[in-house]
């Protein structure tokens, strides 16, 4: 209990083991060890409603981006187009079920559940801090929010699908569709999203308003 109390207001040096009083810094700056300059600690980039304005965002281009066509080929006169959750569903129907469902869960599902808790998270902060029930579904969401950006490898399939569009380049033409554009700006939004998100500041939120 005692040293719960000590971490928050102490920290000590990586490199050099120096202990150093925490101070509340202005945003975006990153506080240096004095004796031998090597990062303590830094404040979260953005604010509340920063992220707020990038979830939902991100929400709105989650649809787009996972049922719209992301590629479309044009070969021998006849045109298909796919979408992610085609393209997965389609690798488990032929037998790579364990793939399908690694795509499903990579680019589809921990993608929209991270988005969704970030979002919950943040209305939570905002609004309903002060009441017992949400601030247990805060903790559950905490807990469970590693997990779900370990799972979120949007990345994954980009590289993928570039891969892929490099490869049949010489055999078809290939359009982007308006899935595409989607799914990279998702992309973007996720990225920034867990740029932005610190763990550590969303759990000390749970200790400014008790
Ligand atoms: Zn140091």
């Amino acid at each position: 209990m005692d040293t719960e109390v000590l971490d928050k207001s102490i920290v000590l040096c990586h490199s050099c083991d120096l202990v150093v009083r925490k101070r509340a810094l202005p945003s975006g700056v990153r506080a240096l060890c004095p004796r031998c300059h090597s990062n303590l600690y830094d404040t979260p980039y953005c604010s509340i409603n920063g992220m707020l304005a990038l979830c939902l965002s991100a929400l709105i281009l989650y649809f787009p981006a996972n049922f719209f066509p992301v590629l479309e080929l044009h070969f021998l006169g006849s045109i298909r187009t796919t979408t992610i959750f085609e393209g997965a569903m389609s690798v488990a129907n032929q037998g790579y079920w364990v793939v399908g469902a690694a795509v499903l869960i990579a680019a589809v599902v921990a993608p929209g559940l991270l988005i969704l808790s970030v979002l919950m998270q943040i209305l939570i902060v905002k609004y309903l801090l002060h009441n017992p029930f949400f601030r247990r579904i805060y903790k559950l969401l905490l807990c469970q929010q590693p997990l779900l950006s370990q799972l979120t490898m949007l990345e994954i399939y980009m590289i993928s699908i570039f891969v892929s569009v490099f490869q049949l380049s010489d055999y078809t033409d290939l359009y982007f569709g308006i899935g595409t554009f989607c799914f990279t700006m998702l992309f973007i939004m996720v990225i920034f999203l867990q740029r932005e998100y610190h763990i550590e500041h969303m759990w000390s939120l749970l200790d400014e308003k008790p």
